[in-house]
Formats: C-alpha cells, sequence, structure tokens
C-alpha cells in the first residue's frame, strides 16, 4: 500500500499560492525528477511554482520538460527570485538534512512560510515544519505520484515524464533490492500516462559521455580491495585530463558489483567551494544485506542502506585511512549479525557444516 499523506501535508499545498521548490546540491535525476514533477502537480493546481537548485540541472536532464525554467546560483535572477524573495511555502524535496540544500533555501527571507520536507532518505533530519519521509519509497518521484493521487491530479503528460525519470534513476533502472510491486505498479501507471521507459531509460542509465569513462579509466588503476572493502581515490587533477567536470562520477556503483566485494567507496578530493582547503567526497554503496547510510551518517553524510555519502575535511592521505577501517569495521559487523542471525534461524551453520563434511 501507498504511505498514508499527512492531511496537513495536502493542506499545506492547498492553502498557498506562492511556492519555492528546491532540491539537493550535486542533483541527481530522481532530484530533478521530483523537483519538475512537484511543479508540474502545482501548476496543475492553479498554483505559481518557483524552482531553485543551487547547482543547476545536470546535462542527461536538460531534456526534462521544464528544465530550462529551474533557477540556479550560476543565474543573476538566482538572487532575486529565489535567495532574496519571500514565499508562500517552501517544498525541499530528496534532501536529506539542510546543509542539502545549499543556498537554494536562505533562513533569513524564507523562515517567513513554512518548510515541507518530502523525501524517502532514512538518514532524513526532519528538518522542515512539515516532514513526510518515507523510507520505504525507492524514489522521492514515487512519494511524488502518491501526492499527485492525494490532491487528486492525474498521473499523466510532462508530471508522469519527470517522475519515471527520477524512479528510473534511484533504482538503477528497477535493478536495487528496494525495487518491489509498489514501484513497478507506480512505474507502471507513469507509462500509462504517456512516459516513454525506453527514451527515459536510454537518455539516463544507458549513456555516459566519454569523458566520464575516461576519467573511470585514470581512476581505476587506483582500486584496491581488503576485506570486502572495494575503493578507488581520485584528485581533482584526474577530472581535468580526462576533461570531466567535478560531479557525480557513479563509480562505485559499478565497484560494488565486484563479487569479492559487500561494501565499495570512491574518494574525490577537492577544494572547499567556499574556504578552498581540501575536502574529500566519499560514495559509498552496499550489497544487499549491508548498509553505508549509517557510516555515512556517522561522518555527517547520509543516504540509504545501499547508497550514501559524505565530505569530509582533509586530504585523501588524511581521509582514507579514517573511513576505509571504518567501512571494513562495519562490513566484519554486519557480516557477522548476519550470520549470527541466520544461525539462530536454523538457515545456515557454517560450523555444523564444516563438522558434517569433516565426518564420515
Ligand atoms: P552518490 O554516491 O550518488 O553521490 O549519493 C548516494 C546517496 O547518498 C544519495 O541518496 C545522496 O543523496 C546521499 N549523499 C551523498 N552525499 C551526501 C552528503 O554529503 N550528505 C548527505 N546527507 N547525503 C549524501
Ligand atoms: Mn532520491
Amino acid at each position: 500500500m501507498p504511505t498514508p499523506i499527512d492531511p496537513q501535508v495536502t493542506a499545506a499545498i492547498r492553502d498557498a499560492h506562492d511556492i519555492l521548490c528546491i532540491s539537493h546540491v550535486k542533483p541527481d535525476g530522481d532530484a530533478v525528477g521530483s523537483l519538475l514533477g512537484a511543479a508540474w502537480l502545482l501548476r496543475r493546481l492553479g498554483k505559481r511554482p518557483t524552482l531553485a537548485l543551487q547547482d543547476g540541472v545536470p546535462d542527461e536532464h536538460q531534456v526534462l520538460p521544464g528544465a530550462a525554467e529551474i533557477l540556479s546560483a550560476a543565474q543573476p535572477a538566482y538572487m532575486r527570485d529565489v535567495v532574496e524573495r519571500a514565499f508562500d511555502l517552501v517544498i525541499c524535496l530528496d534532501a536529506s538534512s539542510p546543509d542539502r540544500m545549499g543556498t537554494a533555501y536562505n533562513p533569513a527571507r524564507h523562515r517567513t512560510a513554512p518548510l515541507l520536507v518530502i523525501d524517502h532518505h532514512i538518514t532524513n533530519t526532519r528538518f522542515g515544519d512539515l516532514n513526510w519521509v518515507a523510507p520505504t519509497c525507492a524514489a522521492t518521484c514515487q512519494m511524488v505520484a502518491y501526492l499527485a493521487d492525494a490532491l487528486d491530479v492525474a498521473l499523466t503528460g510532462e508530471l508522469a515524464e519527470c517522475l519515471l525519470t527520477g524512479l528510473v534513476t534511484d533504482t538503477l533502472c528497477f535493478r536495487t533490492s528496494n525495487t518491489d510491486a509498489e514501484v513497478l505498479e507506480t512505474a507502471m501507471r507513469l507509462m500509462r500516462g504517456g512516459a516513454d521507459l525506453a527514451a527515459i531509460t536510454q537518455q539516463t542509465v544507458n549513456r555516459r559521455p566519454f569523458g566520464l569513462i575516461k576519467l573511470w579509466s585514470l581512476i581505476l588503476p587506483t582500486i584496491h580491495l581488503e576485506e570486502g572493502v572495494i575503493w578507488a581515490t581520485a584528485e581533482q587533477m584526474l577530472f581535468d585530463l580526462a576533461g570531466y567536470p567535478m560531479g557525480d562520477i557513479s563509480l562505485s556503483s559499478f565497484l560494488v558489483t565486484a563479487d569479492e566485494a559487500d561494501m565499495s567507496a570512491v574518494l574525490v578530493e577537492k577544494a572547499d567551494e567556499i574556504s578552498g582547503a581540501p575536502v574529500v567526497e566519499c560514495s559509498f554503496r552496499a550489497k544487499p544485506g549491508f548498509d553505508v547510510a549509517q557510516l555515512a551518517f556517522a561522518f555527517g553524510g547520509g543516504g540509504h542502506p545501499p547508497a550514501s555519502g559524505c565530505t569530509l575535511p582533509g586530504t585523501l592521505a588524511e581521509v582514507e585511512p579514517q573511513v576505509i577501517p571504518a567501512l571494513q569495521t562495519a562490513r566484519r559487523a554486519q557480516a557477522a549479525a548476519r550470520d549470527a542471525a541466520q544461525r539462530t534461524a536454523g538457515r545456515y551453520a557454517p560450523d555444523a557444516a564444516r563438522q558434517d563434511a569433516g565426518g564420515g
């Protein structure tokens, strides 16, 4: 069953007219899809949405209907029309903590309006005045589809196209372990509403620029595999060499496919945008049955059990020796807990199995 929606959420939307919609820094398909989906939904209700993403829309999502209207910090109108303007309501989508909104949320100006948080991250810190957090949903786009149902808006046209994009990208095209019947049912409804699954898949998960493949080729020589954790590291210089901009490089999802690994990490050193001091962006992935969200949260970041991230101060030489042993420790503890649970359930007994094999 779809997650029930607090009537205060629908009431807040019905009562507002001039609405700021924002999502997280370094936006992915679910961030852009849920932001645009919310905008199409609000327009159908006769509302006036303003859309903002601090870092703008990544190239592969520029094709989405309405993407050109999203204001980013690189545009002169951003300060006047987003940061310095007051609204009736602010809706924040797919962000698990306030820092993820970047400059798109300006408390000094926006505090006069209620902040409605709509998100599916298990690590969400409930930073809104109203918080609708549904970790059982595979994408924030799935939540926006349920919101459309609650507000009697049909899942058709531009709305359907934007929402299916987030479902496809957050589930890696329905391959993640949280792809349940609800996800497929929502996707089916969006397709019936006109969303083109083949076109969306081709535009997102089935393609990448040559520069990104070149960058992977430069980073892959750094891979290590120890104690079930596979990881790679990169400095800014490699991005310059590959001619690829700093940002999401999706390499951790590829690394965790290694049979010998339960967890993966990609650590990228860059200069902090404000201070210029070195920071390391960490991207983590886990196989089903393992959880990297807790670790990312402990390091000040967040995410989902199978996919999470954080940014830590320091150089690679400083951060790698903190993060990798922590991942290995977490993996050991989780593997032991899983084995203990399986033994208790009587389904798997490695000691007994060894005795059986040796006996006779
Ligand atoms: P990715 O590795 O694709 O950048 O991120 C994977 C997941 O972790 C996403 O759900 C993303 O929202 C979350 N995530 C990545 N970096 C951070 C971070 O610095 N802070 C928080 N709160 N979440 C992050
Ligand atoms: Mn998401």
